[in-house]
């Protein structure tokens, strides 16, 4: 397998910027996850390391090879589209099999590999069928055969789940992610399901409008957000965001919002300080807000007045939709958790977990467990 490097990466169609300056070196082995939202450059930066785009700008390696100007059949790597078209009137093993016959690869190690490969996706007893008599799944399962059969330096992955129904994507992730760890492969695996990304990903890059924002673990990417796109483009229900306003009180510091002020944790403390008397954008997930039921405030928690709007009861949990004065707020209560829409209620706000961020440039200032930036 092989590493993959983009050095100042860029395409323009037009006068439309879809990638910009992208600069990634993805290692041997890495599974690694282009993510974001629809338009964001992440077919069209796979497209070119796949060599099926020019590249405006910049230079792509694979293995410290520049392949920037090599077309796709010489750069050793295999891709997975959404739309996996496997030839109707060949069977499984044809179909896995026919790229290495028009290669020239003899007979009998294409029949090695392709049973290799049908053992790792469990098709043996399906490699006589033809792919009108599969389900989306082994279908899927096929394209991704023939992708292996290939054993390329790479494998690219543009969507590869999204055509399958939801119980189907599941299980097929778990079988990507196990297909990664047996082969050893590396893999760049483009996707907008954040679940995804945050599953199978060894790194995450987010990109926005043709800008990574951030190429973090899916631990730092959660945990870490380089600003408020990424806070809430990863999580779900995403990361409440809301203005305040901090000042000093003696040695404490207050975040003031609307009518009410909550005291941060000493901890807390030196971070925000250098945020004194400014307006900022406070940041707090949905799992870290506790909805107050007997009185008793969790300790280390911040607590705020709310008016319950929605519930969304989901079974295990329910997501609680709250409005405390100008912002509204998302949490995830326990399913034991009584309340109805209208009521009055007090969250209590865990202050070790708050992110803030600059309301102008949407960095983040300070991440939660109480890390400084
Ligand atoms: P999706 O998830 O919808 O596939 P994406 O993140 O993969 O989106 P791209 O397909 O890479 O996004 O597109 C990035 C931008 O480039 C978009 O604004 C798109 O309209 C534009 N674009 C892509 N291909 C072309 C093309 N051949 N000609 C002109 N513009 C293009």
């Amino acid at each position: 397998m092989a590493s993959v490097v983009l050095n100042h990466v860029s395409k323009r169609f037009g006068g439309v910027s879809a990638v910009e300056d992208v600069n990634l070196a993805i290692g041997d082995q890495e599974f690694l996850v282009l993510l974001g939202p629809s338009g964001c450059g992440k077919t069209t930066t796979l497209r070119m390391v796949a060599g099926l785009e020019d590249l405006t700008d910049g230079a792509i390696y694979i293995d410290d090879r520049d392949v920037s100007q090599l077309p796709p059949k010489d750069r050793d790597i295999a891709m997975v589209f959404q739309n996996y078209a496997l030839y109707p009137h060949m069977t499984v093993y044809e179909n896995m099999a026919f790229g290495l016959k028009l290669r020239k690869v003899p007979k009998n190690e294409i029949d090695q590999r392709v049973k290799e490969a049908a053992e790792i996706l469990g098709l043996q007893s399906l490699l006589m069928r033809r792919p009108k008599e599969l389900s989306g799944g082994q279908r899927q399962r096929v394209a991704l055969g023939r992708a292996i059969v290939r054993e390329p330096k790479a494998f690219l992955m543009d969507e590869p789940l999204s055509n399958l129904d939801a119980k189907l994507r599941t299980q097929t992730r778990v079988e990507l992610k196990r297909l990664h760890q047996r082969l050893g492969a590396t893999i760049v695996y483009v996707t907008h399901d954040q679940t995804e990304a945050m599953t199978m990903g060894t790194r995450i890059v987010v990109m926005k409008d043709g800008v990574v924002q951030q190429v973090d673990t899916p631990d730092g990417i959660y945990h870490r957000p380089a600003n408020e796109f990424v806070a809430t483009f990863v999580g779900t229900p995403a990361m409440n965001l809301f203005d305040a306003t901090l000042t000093r009180d003696g040695t404490t510091v207050m975040a003031k919002l609307a009518d009410q002020a909550v005291k941060l944790p000493e901890a807390l403390t030196p971070a925000f300080m250098i945020l004194m008397d400014a307006a900022v954008t406070l940041g707090i997930r949905p799992e870290d807000i506790t909805l107050v039921q007997d009185g008793r405030i969790p300790e280390g928690s911040l607590p705020l007045t709310a008016t319950v709007r929605l519930i969304e009861p989901m079974g295990h949990e329910n997501i609680v939709y709250l409005d405390a004065g100008p912002a509204s707020f998302v949490v995830r209560a326990p399913n034991d958790w009584r309340g109805g829409v209208g009521d009055t209620t007090t969250m209590g706000l865990d202050g070790r977990q708050l992110n803030a961020f600059d309301p102008e440039t949407e960095r983040s200032l300070v991440y939660g467990a109480g890390t400084g930036s």
